[in-house]
């Protein structure tokens, strides 16, 4: 394709993903988030029937074949309706980078297929109580038993554990491992989806949230759950740190576009207000330091996107974008809080007020410096690059 025809296509996608985001999420996003409802399931059902689930896969494995640049437009409309919906995809992109990045053949012809079509939602269980940014020290156990592992301990913050099929569980399987890293494998940890989970072997229960409504994020206990040996990601202990690392590039990309997704949602809002509330009889749009705000935040978001889409394409053009993806990733998050902050004000007391999006748009945003790698971890990373000091 040439560049104009990409461009041509990338517009396209938009389009269609802003008409589904208008017709089936917007008319409900803002009920649904005041009475702390989840996303219906009908509409993750019309999400896997448009392929939002397997766009960056291979045709042969059931996905869409697209580019890392048609994923970031896709989640950014989405999340430009309601994060929550922005953030269904992540899990099955999580997911399935990881099994065509490190799975077995047996292991992508059983997984992949099922994942883009939406026949298995999958969920990410990483982070356990006492172990978030520091990866290596995962505690989790997983003890092989004949042809299957039993898993014993607790995973938390797992966003989407009820409705998922498929658990992507980073645990250890070599509990002296030195250096500790090299002891954690990942395993595809089936389950029946619900809300009661499978007691006594796992139990789960839901974490209050400030915002983020539409996925629920669970405490989760492995009391000696099975899982086929079989599911062992690659077929490899010990190969578990590795393997997420390697996912990481995709997962900031997609957190970054998710970022400006929701921050582009606070400023049309924002926008659209300041031309209809009158003040000292004028539209509040008048004043400096409103037009200002907006000027800003639009500069800003569009900063963001295009670090993020720079990002993306460089994932398309088959360089190592580590660096970039982080950079996208932390600016993005930093952006969305400012600027959902920001427009909120420009709302005034309305602003904190249920009856408009503004205060749904600064609650979700703030969750973005905090997931998928804090501010200061990715700062850290990016640094560690720059200087080259490890
Ligand atoms: C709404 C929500 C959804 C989530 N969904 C998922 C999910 O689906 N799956 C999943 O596995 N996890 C999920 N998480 C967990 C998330 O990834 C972790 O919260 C995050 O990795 C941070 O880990 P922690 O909370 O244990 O914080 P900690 O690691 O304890 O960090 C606490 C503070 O110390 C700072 N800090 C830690 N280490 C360093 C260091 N070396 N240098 C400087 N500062 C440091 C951190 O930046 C942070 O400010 C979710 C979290 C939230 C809030």
């Amino acid at each position: 394709m040439t560049q104009s025809e990409v461009q041509a296509a990338h517009h396209e996608i938009r389009a269609s993903v802003r008409e589904f985001v208008e017709r089936e999420v917007l008319p409900i996003c803002d009920e649904l988030d005041n009475r702390d409802q989840e996303i219906p399931l009908s509409v993750i059902g019309k999400m896997a029937e448009l392929g939002y689930f397997g766009l960056i896969f291979p045709p042969e494995y059931g996905g869409m074949g697209l580019d890392t640049a048609a994923m970031a437009i896709v989640t950014e409309e989405l999340s430009r309706g309601w994060l929550s919906v922005g953030s269904v995809m992540t899990r099955m992109l999580i997911t399935g980078s990881l099994i065509m990045a490190h799975g077995t053949e047996e292991q992508k012809r059983r997984f992949l297929p099922k994942i883009c079509s939406g026949e298995l939602l999958t969920a990410a269980a990483f982070t356990e109580p006492d172990v978030g940014s520091d990866t290596a020290a995962m505690k989790l156990r997983a003890e092989r038993h004949g042809d299957r592992y039993l898993l014993t301990g607790e995973k938390t913050w797992c966003t989407f554990a009820n409705r998922a099929h498929v658990l992507t569980v980073l645990a250890r399987t070599h509990a002296d491992a030195k250096p500790k890293h090299k002891g954690l494998s990942i395993l595809l940890v089936e389950k029946i989806p619900g809300d009661s989970f499978a007691p006594p072997e796992l139990g789960g229960s839901p974490i209050p949230t400030i915002g983020y409504k539409g996925m629920r994020s669970y405490s989760l206990q492995f009391d000696g759950y099975a899982c086929p040996a079989e599911n062992l990601l690659g077929g490899e202990e010990g190969k578990g740190f590795y393997q997420l690392m390697a996912t990481y590039e995709y997962a900031r990309i997609q957190t970054a576009a998710r970022a400006v997704g929701v921050a582009q949602a606070a400023y049309e809002a924002a926008l659209d207000y300041s031309r209809e509330r009158v003040q000292f009889d004028q539209p509040i749009a008048s004043f400096q330091v409103i037009r200002h705000k907006l000027a800003h935040a639009a500069t800003e978001i569009e900063a963001a996107r295009r670090l993020c889409y720079y990002a993306a394409e460089m994932k398309d053009t088959g360089r190592r974008c580590d660096l970039e993806a982080g950079m996208a990733k932390v600016f993005a998050a930093e952006m969305a809080e400012r600027v959902t902050s920001e427009m909120l004000q420009v709302f005034g007391g309305y602003g904190y007020s249920r009856e408009y999006p503004a205060q749904r748009f600064w609650r979700d945003a703030r969750v973005f410096r905090i997931f998928e790698g804090t501010s200061e971890i990715q700062y850290e990373v990016i640094a560690r690059r720059l200087i080259g000091d490890k």
